[in-house]
């Protein structure tokens, strides 16, 4: 079920502070989020959930 706001704290990494791709991809995330396309909220999440698995281990 997709929600107009999606609210499952294990889908929504945190984005690190003064992480310059962190804010890129939140901020991207929270833009799709404003636009209702939850397929690119999810896209930016596995983006972000990705990096961070890599870079903020
Ligand atoms: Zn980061």
């Amino acid at each position: 079920m997709i929600g107009p706001q999606p609210r499952d704290p294990g889908k929504r990494p945190v984005p690190v502070k003064d992480c310059v791709t962190c804010i890129h991809l939140a901020r991207l995330r929270e833009r799709a989020s404003t636009a209702g396309d939850g397929s690119a909220v999810t896209d930016a999440n596995v983006r972000l959930r990705r990096h961070q698995g890599e870079e903020h281990r």
